[in-house]
């Protein structure tokens, strides 16, 4: 089964690459690019910065302690996509591991001297999924081989003790080779690898201890803390541990805090982290739009957890959630081209940004895409997310189907074998048809934005609410389920909580969170303000919609002191011109017109 991750158990089954072809539509455009052009280009990026050169020993070595983990996602990316340059850099790869399995190009001579920031543990957890890629895509070769033996090094250095890594992601790595090869020691050693963190298992640092989870043991936290992607991945791996061994405990622990996460510490984009400084969550009701951090990994990561708790549980609330990141996130990170990649995903941006400095974006912090970054985590991780994203699309339960993400394309499960056909995100039209004689459950996921959609078939039309609409019955070739979901443009409100973005709004359409973009000739964004409830209309370009509202425009009266005895009104004498247009375009798609500044959140006009 070509899947990053298979459960033993579980309420759902994933239906994996070999069950689910994405054909042209949003997914699948961005599929092929990702194959014709990100993957190659992250390697093009890998050789001119060295990274790959250090694994043929050349030297100085280059890049940061961490740089080995990019050649292993790209590996991965390359698994997934049955990329032709994949046995040649996987030889190289093979070629750097040491006798007993190590593996490090930066560490080797003073191994697990610094297991704080060193990383090694977790270049090793992004070699073994690679290596799980591999083995489910195409059977042992030399990077199967070589994932082994590093798994097989760490359980013999770290099986006993008390160590673990100060960047989780070996956890799921680990469980996920024991899925693969059946060997218990990997799922042995990933439950203490999550056992052991927050007794605590690592030394102090300036950042805390939040920051790498170690401040308090995994089952006994609140909510996700700390540097987001640590926090998700890890929490991805207690859930695979708590699948594995039936500890109901764990998986209800992360359950509760993805639930208190969710209410308090996530952007209306799904994007999680609101700290620049240790690329942290913040406290609740912590989400400035324009300090968001939203790195683009922990929007994966975020995918990655919300996948693993849907499989476990079956709650709709984990796909409507990896929707939300996957259209608004994953989609927004990479330019139309596919060469440059957003590393923060603010929710606005004040200042318009010069392109990034000789081709590397050096702060990573906002700005335009960059084609590179010194830290550059997100190019491969989109790249690896990318070529296995048809895992997300749909599942299995017994003889039934669960289709949880809308793209064209074909699923087969048992005797059922589906076509679907839809213009998402930007259609709401859902079309199923049923290609062979079978029988089976299909289920339809309705998201929770969803309030009027309805289903046809066996010619009938009837409401459903969110959740899943099913429909059972021995199929005929030719039988059709149409879901219509309601893509009317809707305007949000945040919680008063939020003080960030209080009297403000945001508006979006199907699972689109929608933004203003100024790049030169539309207004300033810092004088506009809309009035919630007036007309969206909608303006195609080409396949894409765009929305047009009425904004108020208006700057208040130029003062030295821009604070005042009573409230800040926009309109009347602040010189405001009611009735200008306002563009807004998918969120997805900004900054790819040049420098520009953009808002989510817009003021109400009162
Ligand atoms: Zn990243």
């Amino acid at each position: 089964m070509a899947n990053p991750v298979l459960p033993s158990s579980g309420v759902l089954s994933p239906l994996g690459l070999d069950a689910v072809r994405i054909t042209p539509g949003f997914w699948g455009d961005r599929v092929a690019l990702n194959r014709e052009v990100t993957i190659a280009h992250c390697q093009e990026w890998m050789e001119r910065t060295g990274w790959i050169g250090n694994f043929r020993g050349e030297r100085p070595r280059r890049g940061r302690e961490f740089s080995d983990s990019e050649i292993y996602k790209l590996l991965e990316a390359m698994a997934w996509a049955d990329h032709p340059a994949l046995p040649e850099l996987a030889e190289t790869v093979a070629r750097a591991q040491e006798g007993d399995g190590y593996l490090n190009t930066r560490w080797s001579g003073s191994r697990y001297t610094d297991l704080e920031w060193g990383h090694e543990l977790y270049c090793y957890g992004h070699l073994i999924q690679a290596g799980v890629a591999r083995l489910r895509t195409h059977g042992e070769d030399p990077l199967t081989r070589t994932a082994v033996r590093a798994a097989d090094h760490v359980c013999r250095r770290f099986m006993e003790g008390t160590q673990t890594d100060g960047h989780p992601v070996i956890e799921m790595a680990l469980v996920e080779l024991y899925r693969a090869t059946g060997a218990e020691r990997y799922l042995e050693m990933a439950r203490r690898f999550v056992e052991r963190r927050g007794l605590p298992a690592l030394g102090e640092i300036h950042l805390g201890r939040a920051y790498f989870q170690d401040d308090v043991p995994v089952r006994q936290a609140t909510a996700f803390r700390g540097h987001a992607v640590r926090a998700l991945y890890l929490a991805s791996g207690a859930v695979d541990v708590a699948v594995e061994t039936g500890d109901e405990e764990l998986l209800k622990a992360i359950e509760d805090q993805w639930e208190r996460t969710v209410a308090r510490r996530t952007h209306v984009t799904g994007g999680m982290g609101s700290r620049h400084a240790d690329e942290s969550f913040g406290d609740d009701y912590e989400l400035p739009p324009d300090r968001a951090y939203s790195e683009t990994c922990a929007g994966i990561a975020s995918i990655m957890l919300s996948h693993r708790l849907l499989l476990a549980t079956g709650d709709v609330r984990y796909a409507d959630l990896a929707e939300r990141t996957l259209h608004n996130v994953l989609a927004t990170s990479p330019a139309l081209d596919g060469r440059s990649f957003f590393y923060a995903n603010p929710l606005a941006v004040r200042v318009p940004a010069p392109p990034p400095d000789g081709m590397v974006n050096h702060a990573a912090q906002g700005g335009l895409r960059s084609p590179w970054f010194d830290v550059s985590c997100c190019p491969s991780n989109i790249a690896r997310t990318l070529a296995s994203v048809a895992a997300y699309v749909a599942t299995s339960d017994g003889d039934g189907v669960r289709i949880h993400q809308f793209t064209p394309g074909e699923i087969s499960h048992g005797e059922l074998r589906l076509r679907v056909e839809t213009g998402y995100p930007w259609s709401g039209t859902v079309r199923v048809r049923v290609l062979d004689d079978g029988t089976g459950r299909i289920s339809l996921r309705v998201p929770a934005w969803a309030s009027s959609a309805t289903l046809a078939h066996g010619g009938g039309t009837r409401p459903v609410g969110p959740g899943y609409a099913e429909a059972v019955g021995s199929w005929r070739a030719g039988d059709e389920l149409v879901l219509e979901l309601p893509m009317e443009a809707r305007w949000t409100y945040p919680d008063r909580r939020i003080d960030a973005v209080r009297g403000c709004v945001a508006v979006e359409r199907g699972p689109l969170v929608y933004c203003a973009e100024s790049a030169g000739d539309e207004p300033p964004l810092a004088e506009v303000a809309v009035r919630p409830g007036s007309a969206l209309a909608e303006h195609a370009e080409g396949e894409v919609v765009e929305l047009e509202t009425e904004a108020v425009l208006g700057a208040p009266a130029a003062g030295s002191w821009p604070y005042r005895s009573g409230p800040d009104g926009w309109d009347g004498d602040h010189g405001a011109e009611p009735g200008a247009a306002l563009r807004l375009i998918p969120y997805h798609r900004w900054g790819n017109r040049g420098p520009a500044t953009m808002r989510v959140w817009l003021p109400v006009a009162d």
